[in-house]
């Protein structure tokens, strides 16, 4: 499997998603990380969740890997080296009280296993994407899916924006946004991450 470093993530990156959520469309990348402990590859393996803090969420996420540290004037086409499909999993009534009280979301977003990710493949170019959707099945029903084209910040800003804020270099995964339709995700759940008609990983959660 393939080395994983820093674990970035851009939150609201689709209208319809801050929308059903009740939050304001923001006017630059909102970013966040996840532990590296919250790695975990689904590859049809069981998935451990937590019982005891509320509804866990699924967000459905193209996720991108940076091949190569990032230099002033690169484009994004030149350090994006492999792309999957990630659950950016998350512990939302946590993350609702944490929001409330103005505190860091790490606690709802980090846990162990919250950043689940399909197989890697080579990124395949940003007209190619926008040719696919990628989408999640859960218990053999559609219930997500999205197109890099309804993203509110596209790669080459947010991969700028990461580098100039916090660096970007070889091995960092960036989570780039989910789109409307998050839901739960309960023990028993079988899902699958599709890339167009491809299914890149598959678990059940436990
Ligand atoms: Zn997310």
């Amino acid at each position: 499997m393939t080395e994983i470093r820093n674990i970035f993530c851009v939150g609201r990156n689709y209208a319809a998603h801050a929308k059903e959520l009740q939050n304001e469309v923001p006017e630059q990348p909102m970013i966040f990380s996840k532990p590296t402990h919250a790695f975990i590859h689904a590859n049809g393996n069981s998935i451990t969740i937590p019982k005891d803090r509320g509804e866990v969420h699924y967000e459905t996420e193209l996720v991108i890997r940076i091949g190569k540290s990032f230099q002033d004037g690169m484009r994004a086409e030149e350090v994006i080296e492999q792309m999957a499909i990630g659950l950016d999993l998350t512990l939302r009534d946590v993350q609702n009280s944490l929001k409330e009280k103005g505190h860091p979301w790490l606690l709802a977003k980090g846990f162990p296993n919250a950043a689940v990710i399909s197989d890697f493949i080579p990124f395949e170019g940003i007209e190619a994407c926008k040719r696919n959707n990628f989408s999640l099945w859960k218990n053999n029903e559609q219930v997500q899916s999205g197109n890099i084209r309804l993203m509110i910040f596209d790669f080459q800003t947010i991969i700028e924006y990461c580098a100039s804020n916090l660096g970007l270099g070889e091995g960092d995964i960036i989570f780039t946004g989910t789109p409307e339709g998050v839901g739960t995700i309960t023990p028993g759940d079988q899902v699958e991450m599709l890339w167009g008609n491809k299914i890149l990983g598959s678990c059940t959660f436990s």
